[in-house]
């Protein structure tokens, strides 16, 4: 996984690739940014550089091959164990670092949502971040830098990974053998995730019709089908992102319409988008797209599902 391989993510590539030059890396490095935009992947590419005998890792030697299959002795990878990364999985990860290193000058551990660490592992960690062993790489991995453990934070360098252009995930979707109308749509839901684009093979699977007609029901005279609506579409976190990604597609493209541009993404439902732009002025169709957008990024940053889609339903209503 050489790092010609990270797609958009030039500005922590280029910290990363001069500190290797330079024999100047950091201990412990904390990339943040949403899923699915290249942490893990530039992680894998800066740990096979720095084992390669070569710069940037030639891909093809012993110690880069095994790298490619993640079968390097001397990587260790850390992941949640459930909801958690629990206290066992630090103290192996532990044990592994002060032995010396196999097959390479250093031995490097990459981990995986590292605001998911119990407080025990977060202070057991916490230790080896303060006394790394002296030939340790350590990559922690997080989508939500909030809930990192500040002690934690302090002790890494922090490198922030952008959400991925529309531009670059469709090109990418397309090299993967997607058509052009599909791509696009599915580019324009992403998010800036690349990992997410391309996992949705089948497609979208919200029901936008449906959403537009619950959209054009919400009362605020009637609450209670209001609430209702939001519970339901809060019991799932994962499924209200996703609904709330293609409300905001929706939403751009009824403001597409009113502005006379033909560049609609749903040119499928065109027809109800038309409904929709006829409706409501376009400072209104503004306001809900800025609405729909905070309460997605309110979503990402782990905040209450069930309370944020109350307030984004009233607000779409009133
Ligand atoms: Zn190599």
């Amino acid at each position: 996984m050489p790092f010609s391989r990270v797609i958009g993510q030039d500005t922590p590539v280029d910290v990363l690739r001069r500190a290797l030059r330079s024999g100047k890396t950091a201990h412990a490095y904390l990339f943040e940014g949403i899923e699915g935009c290249g942490k893990r992947t530039t992680a894998l590419a800066f740990v096979e550089a720095a084992f390669c005998d070569r710069d940037d890792g030639c891909g093809t030697c012993p110690s880069c091959r095994k790298m490619a299959t993640l079968q390097h002795p001397d990587l260790h990878l850390v992941e949640p164990d459930g909801a958690f990364i629990k206290i066992d999985q630090i103290r192996d990860l532990q044990r592994e670092l002060v032995l010396r290193p196999i097959e390479t000058p250093l031995k490097a551990c990459i981990i995986r949502d590292a605001d998911r660490l119990n407080p025990a592992a977060g202070n057991a960690l916490l230790k080896t971040l303060e006394e790394p062993p002296g030939n340790a790489l350590m990559i922690l991995l997080t989508t939500n830098l909030d809930g990192v453990l500040p002690t934690v934070r302090s002790r890494c360098q922090l490198l922030r990974f952008a959400p991925l252009p529309e531009r670059l995930i469709e090109e990418q979707l397309i090299a993967a053998g997607r058509d052009q109308a599909a791509a696009r749509l599915a580019a324009s839901l992403a998010g800036g995730s690349l990992g997410k684009a391309l996992e949705e093979d089948e497609g979208v699977t919200v029901d936008r019709a449906g959403l537009l007609e619950r959209l054009r029901t919400l009362s605020l005279s009637d609450t209670a089908s209001l609430f209702a609506a939001a519970e339901e579409m809060a019991a799932d976190r994962e499924q209200a992102m996703e609904q709330l990604e293609v409300l905001t597609s929706l939403l751009r493209d009824v403001l597409l319409i009113q502005g006379g541009s033909n560049a609609v993404i749903n040119r499928d439902i065109l027809p109800l988008l038309e409904n929709e732009a006829a409706r409501l002025s376009r400072e209104r169709n503004l306001e809900r797209i800025n609405h729909t957008t905070e309460a997605r990024q309110a979503l990402m940053r782990n905040a209450n599902p069930r309370l944020t889609l109350d307030v984004l339903l009233m607000r779409l209503a009133g």
